[in-house]
């Protein structure tokens, strides 16, 4: 899909639906790992909680943010994307999918990246300004999990 505006890319069905409804949009009650990140540029906020169970994979995931749709829809993608995986395999996809969205790796390998949904947010790369407010909610999430 071609998108030639901003109007456009929020009526991405993806990204719009991600926006206006938010998935894991709630605190855990005690969370394993607990991730700031804040850009004051646009006052984009996410705070994301992630559970492990006794395999060290996610089993629970909770977020909360404010600021633009982009970055609440990217949050909501994050935390469907994490479900189920141990912790270097959400250090893989964050440098996988953040080193598409920072185009650190060639345009063809795209397709060969397991990141599912969160390829909605590829067409983001069409408007740099908002390409921050994409990895914001993956900026929470580092290796002190
Ligand atoms: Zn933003």
């Amino acid at each position: 899909m071609v998108l030639s505006g901003l109007d456009d890319l929020y009526r991405d069905d993806v990204i719009l639906d991600h926006c206006r409804n938010p998935r894991n949009f709630e605190r855990l009650g005690n969370p394993d790992f607990c991730g700031d990140a804040v850009n004051p540029f646009c006052g984009d906020e996410i705070h994301i909680e992630l559970g492990f169970d006794e395999d060290g994979k996610v089993d629970k995931v909770g977020f909360q943010g404010e600021g633009c749709a982009i970055n609440m829809a990217s949050g909501s993608l994050l935390s469907n994307a994490v479900l189920g995986l141990s912790r270097p395999q959400i250090l893989d996809l964050k440098k996988q999918f953040t080193s598409v969205m920072n185009d650190d790796i060639d345009i063809g390998l795209e397709s060969s990246i397991a990141v599912g949904e969160l390829s909605a947010l590829f067409s983001v790369k069409d408007f740099p300004v908002r390409i921050k407010c994409v990895l914001l909610s993956w900026s929470a999430i580092d290796g002190s999990m």
